[in-house]
């Protein structure tokens, strides 16, 4: 693992050297889209960017640019052309965007039960069919594989079905990793993604003294997320999910707590006619992040996916909706940030990688994330172990973690997620990635067919509003810059 480590000085190293040579002045690969101003998007292949009249793109597309000075500068300043004095400068963009890539393995997510005490229409993990937990044993064994396989950054993460129910091997995996971590002095974050329901003030006690990050789901307004979550026993859940959200922010106030919760929000059919409510329980809520994520077709999904779905079109005119009404409260001094577009606008504008495992390219999956099943089985993300088949299996916590990141299956997955060249041609592919299991789960295959792939195209549709607004050079472009900057563990 320590090789690992050494990557990102080899690469330095290697680049340093490469500049040390004289490099000839070269046009990049690039690629570009009409936005709708009239102007250009091109990019470059290492992530650098410009905006260029039509007649500045037909000067790159003849190479009659060279006596041109301003636009020399343009395609230099954003490494679309290239030579010694920039060649820094564009291998420094790439490896901010992609600093993934030198890092080791620090997502590791766990399902410590894959039953839950609510029946969601969607529910990816596929609830219905669940009923086993986690061992004390295979817990001990999760964490000594986890410990040996992190580099500086280990975020634990419990999935489920529901954690809650399963709170004294989440208990144990709290009390032994901090423990465990004065020894191996990584920077730990560990966090729970809960519905909430079972949270009573002796838990959430134990939650805040162990500093466990809290994330829950609501769906919107009451209408929507009623229809979507329910309990087993078929009642509704949004005033439980409301009050124990306020339970939660209250508590952290009292102890003076600086600590958020985090909400995620489901887009079903149903909710593509409420973008405006869904914003509104947020900012009522005093949440401040807003997730706006399509509905995947795995699990109970599964069952009734008709009636979930949508075109990716549809999913794209609910989401602008829902930005315009972000930008109109931002206007009013409301403070909510879109996180899809953040994730976007962050390797965009600020060159930073929000470490989206969904927007790496290889992908992140076996590589910075990891899941650990109730039985110990490990897959390369949550997705993995919600299709039937055993593809993304790729070990378990009985064998040596190098072992299961170099097995066969997982090398496989990565270098599918290099096989997105029919999008080779978009402006956007420096910044997005695709997603294997989504496109087996999709096509019957992980080698991509990415333009065909419904949460590509929202991803192309989404980069090209977010940079007609970039070339607007307006309020939403100072919005995206504020986005860009901030930090999101
Ligand atoms: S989505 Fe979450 S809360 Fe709903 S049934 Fe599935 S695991 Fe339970």
């Amino acid at each position: 693992m320590e090789d690992i480590n050494k990557n990102r000085e080899i690469w330095k190293e290697m680049m340093h050297e490469a500049s040390a040579k004289e490099i000839e002045t070269r046009i990049l690969p690039y690629a570009y889209e009409r936005l709708s101003s009239g102007k250009f998007v091109v990019t470059g292949y290492f992530g650098g960017w410009v905006l260029l009249s039509e007649e500045g793109l037909d000067s790159l597309k003849s190479e009659d640019f060279y006596e041109n000075k301003d636009l020399y500068e343009k395609l230099k300043n954003s490494c679309i052309i290239i030579d010694n004095e920039n060649l820094d400068l564009a291998t420094g963009i790439y490896s901010a965007i992609n600093r993934n890539l030198f890092l080791q393995p620090s997502l590791h997510m766990i399902n410590v039960t894959n039953t839950c005490n609510y029946r969601c229409r969607y529910c990816h993990a596929g609830v219905s069919q669940g009923k086993d937990f986690m061992s004390r044993e295979t817990a001990l064994k999760t964490l000594k594989f986890i410990f040996k396989s992190g580099g500086p950054y280990i975020t634990i993460e419990f999935q489920g079905g529901e954690c809650l129910l399963n709170w004294k091997i989440v208990k144990l995996v709290v009390e032994k990793s901090r423990e465990m971590n004065k020894i191996f002095k990584k920077d730990l974050h560990i966090c729970i993604v809960s519905n909430l329901s079972l949270l009573n003030e002796e838990k959430l006690r134990f939650l805040a003294q162990h500093d466990v990050a809290i994330c829950t789901s609501i769906d919107g307004s009451r209408e929507v997320h009623d229809a979507n979550r329910r309990t087993l026993a078929g009642h509704d859940t949004f005033n439980v999910t409301n009050d124990k959200v306020l339970f939660v922010k209250d508590y952290y106030k009292k102890l003076n707590l600086e600590r958020k919760v985090d909400v995620l929000a489901t887009i079903t059919r149903l909710a593509l006619e409420h973008p405006k409510e869904i914003v509104d329980t947020y900012v009522r809520l005093g949440i401040r992040t807003l997730h706006l994520r399509p509905v995947q077709n795995f699990g109970d999904a599964l069952s009734r996916w008709p009636e979930l779905t949508y075109t990716p079109e549809e999913f794209y005119d609910f989401w602008v909706k829902a930005m315009e009404y972000v930008f109109e409260l931002n206007k009013r001094g409301i403070d909510i940030m879109e996180r899809g577009s953040f994730n976007i606008v962050c390797k965009v504008l600020n060159h930073t990688d929000p470490m989206y495992v969904e927007l790496m390219s290889p992908t992140g999956m076996g590589r910075t994330a990891l899941l650990y099943n109730f039985d110990g089985a490990v897959y390369s993300s949550d997705e993995g172990r919600m299709i039937l088949e055993p593809v993304f299996k790729i070990g378990t916590v009985d064998q040596e973690p190098m072992e299961v990141l170099g097995s066969e299956d997982n090398i496989n997955t990565w270098a599918s997620s290099f096989l997105d060249l029919t999008c080779y041609n978009s402006p956007f592919r420096p910044w997005g990635g695709i997603h294997p299991v989504k496109v087996y789960q999709d096509q019957g295959t992980i080698i991509p067919n990415v333009n065909m792939h419904p949460e590509y195209r929202i991803y192309a549709m989404q980069c090209k509003y977010l940079f007609d607004k970039i070339a607007e050079d307006g309020f939403e472009k100072e919005l995206f810059m504020k986005w860009a900057g901030r930090v999101i563990k």
